[in-house]
């Protein structure tokens, strides 16, 4: 088996990146170059949620699984891509909505919700995405779901423009299970092949609540 194509499902990390209200912009500032030390190094500053990446349980149960205590099993598998784009803005994504993909889910499985909000990244009306709602987490997780991914900055309505959000069901949900929550996909319209595998590892910050992550949806073939 080899990949015969990679799709990328990553925003790249930079100034420019859209991050959570109230999060600090990202800036990447030259540490070495090689005119003056023979190599280019670059000094990063940024939180761990910064552009596409995993949340680990301890990001909000103080008792939760760090990063590192995860299963990388968790971060590659086999990936459904279930469409539900078309949608109003902060609009619930229900357990109905999900239904139509119900054979497909269970331990193991990467569900990638797709709702085409990636279309407004660096917009204001990236924060109005539609989001999870609880009961349809909650039942995802039954099936055995434990990675769940979103083209959005969250499952969870985000708290902004006045709006305060109906809370974190989606978030306690997955990650109350040990799981993990892929955040700010990108380019889940160009999964056009069948059976993709998804991959998608943070890197192993000692820190372990969340980390970026290089996102890709593998086409394997013989
Ligand atoms: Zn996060």
């Amino acid at each position: 088996m080899r990949a015969t194509r990679i799709v990328d499902l990553s925003r790249p990390v930079g100034p420019e990146t859209q991050v959570f209200p109230g999060d600090r912009q990202p800036s990447l500032e030259s540490a070495a170059t090689i005119a003056d030390a023979g190599v280019n190094s670059t000094e990063l500053h940024l939180t761990s949620h910064t552009g596409t990446h995993a949340d680990a349980p301890f990001h909000f149960l103080a008792d939760g699984p760090r990063l590192e205590e995860l299963p990388l099993e968790l971060f590659c598998g086999p990936a459904v891509v279930v469409d539900v784009t078309g949608r109003a803005d902060r609009s619930p994504i229900t357990r109905a909505d999900l239904a139509p993909w119900e054979n497909a889910f269970g331990p193991g499985v990467i569900v990638l919700l797709r709702t085409g909000w990636s279309a407004y990244y660096r917009t204001e009306r990236y924060f109005d995405h539609p989001y999870l709602d609880g009961e349809a987490a909650r039942w995802l997780v039954e099936a055995g779901v434990r990675t769940v991914g979103v083209d959005t900055l969250s499952p969870d309505e985000t708290p902004y423009g006045g709006h305060e959000g109906s809370g974190w069901d989606a978030h306690l949900a997955v990650l109350g299970a040990g799981g993990t929550i892929i955040e700010n996909l990108c380019g889940l319209d160009r999964i056009d092949f069948p059976d993709p595998v998804f991959s998608g590892f943070p890197i192993r910050l000692a820190s372990g609540d969340g980390a970026p992550v290089r996102a890709v949806a593998m086409h394997m073939a013989d």
